[in-house]
């Protein structure tokens, strides 16, 4: 009895996972393989056109050879002739998908935004046409240089323009230098330099490896799992020497090549914060930024909360904790440095609980201090918050008297315990 319901049991399983059971998930990190500057990255560097479609034929080789779908990022002036049309037909034929990279490459924070439209659209409409007439339809855009406005004006005029023609901003995850390897290449590959080749070709491998590695590692504690990813490529002839080892090299260090849709579904990609700046950088460390300036206005708020708080209790030593040793107080009556001397001030023009009455700072604005770093490996990353500009309005309301407000302009300063405040201008 007992040895037939075991059997019975075993004959079930195996016919659940003969045919009903659904395949298990794949293993391994997903990441999709984008490619930009289609057709060939540097027209300057080869006019060829055999060179330009047998960097083509080996690039499509390493894909096909690993089952990878990529996207490719079209920039239209790259495509010159004919046989330029052709090789975006052999990556169509692979099985890839092309998306809209501009006509003329421009950099949105150094391009009137109406110029720089007017350019994207030229390359969207060209690209457009040449799907179109192979039965596919235009999806994807990418951002030249990864720059997306340096001013709120300029991203939101530049998102409207890709809600408006129905394209998708596909960002990058794992932004690399792999472009920067071109040249040299290029160049001892003429020479027939062995050495040189192999020096670059160790370079080209290490700094994508580095890349990959840092911006994972950002990713996936930002999110606290593993995090799919987006890696940024270009169509170069070192990309298509080295493009073998490098996918046997992620495929090794446990990444699935995945499609567009599979990856951009992630809820990783749902929200990208806006970010304001003259560079372009990976979305990981995009999102970092945004959550370290979330961090820095909720302290900052906090700060200022605790200083009405202990002022509004009489406590004018809590609350000229806030500010620095150095600080510089300035007001219509003159300027007072050092904290001893703003709380000697203080005492002075408030010498009682009475006087002090209760204070309410509301924030007005807050302008986070930050800069453009560069990673060893030359990639550009936003720096650190290190300091902050606010406006507040300060209100002291007396009982007795009638309510006194003002405004006033903070300058602070984030240190290891958090923002100071060192310049304080009240009017
Ligand atoms: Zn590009």
């Amino acid at each position: 009895m007992r040895s037939s319901a075991a059997l019975l049991l075993v004959a079930a399983a195996v016919a659940a996972s003969a045919f009903s059971s659904p395949a298990p998930p794949p293993r391994g990190r997903p990441l999709l393989v984008t490619v930009d500057d289609l057709p060939v990255s540097s027209a300057r560097l080869h006019p060829d056109p055999g060179e330009r479609e047998r960097i083509t034929r080996r690039l499509l080789d390493a894909l096909r050879a690993r089952g990878v779908r990529a996207v490719g990022l079209v920039t239209w002036r790259n495509v010159r002739d004919e046989e330029d049309r052709r090789l975006l037909d052999l990556w169509l034929e692979a099985g890839h998908e092309l998306g809209n990279h501009s006509f003329a490459h421009p950099d949105l924070t150094r391009t009137p935004v109406a110029e720089w439209i007017a350019d994207a659209e030229r390359g969207r409409e060209a690209l457009a046409a040449h799907l179109s007439a192979r039965g596919l339809a235009l999806r994807f855009f990418r951002f030249p240089f990864l720059r997306e406005g340096a001013t709120e004006a300029e991203r939101r005029e530049a998102r409207a323009w890709l809600a408006r023609s129905g394209q998708r901003d596909l960002p990058v995850t794992l932004d690399t230098q792999d472009a920067s390897f071109e040249e040299p290449w290029v160049e001892a590959r003429r020479r027939d330099d062995r050495q040189e080749m192999a020096r670059v070709a160790e370079d080209f491998q290490a700094s994508l490896r580095l890349a990959v590695e840092r911006q994972e590692r950002v990713g996936d504690e930002l999110f606290g799992r593993t995090t799919p990813q987006i890696l940024l490529l270009h169509a170069t002839e070192v990309g298509a020497e080295q493009w073998a080892r490098l996918l046997d090299g992620l495929q090794e260090s446990g990444h699935r090549f995945a499609t567009a849709d599979e990856v951009l579904a992630d809820p990783a990609f749902a929200d990208p914060p806006a970010f304001l700046a003259s560079f372009g950088c990976g979305l990981w460390d995009r999102i970092a930024h945004a959550r370290d300036e979330e961090r820095s206005r909720a302290e900052i708020e906090a700060l200022l909360h605790r200083q009405a708080e202990a002022w509004s209790r009489g406590d004018v030593e809590a609350f000229a904790s806030a500010y620095d040793d150095d600080v510089l107080f300035v007001s219509p009556s003159g300027m007072t440095r050092g904290r001893a001397e703003v709380i000697a001030r203080y005492r002075e023009r408030y010498p009682d609980r009475l006087a002090m009455g209760s204070l309410a700072l509301e924030v007005l604005d807050v302008r986070t201090v930050w800069g453009r770093e560069t990673s060893p490996l030359g990639d550009a990353l936003p720096g650190r918050i290190h300091g902050a500009t606010v406006v507040a309005r300060w209100t002291i309301s007396r009982p007795d008297r009638s309510t006194a407000s003002g405004l006033t302009l903070l300058a602070l300063e984030r240190g290891p315990d958090g923002f100071r405040i060192v310049r304080d201008a009240s009017m």
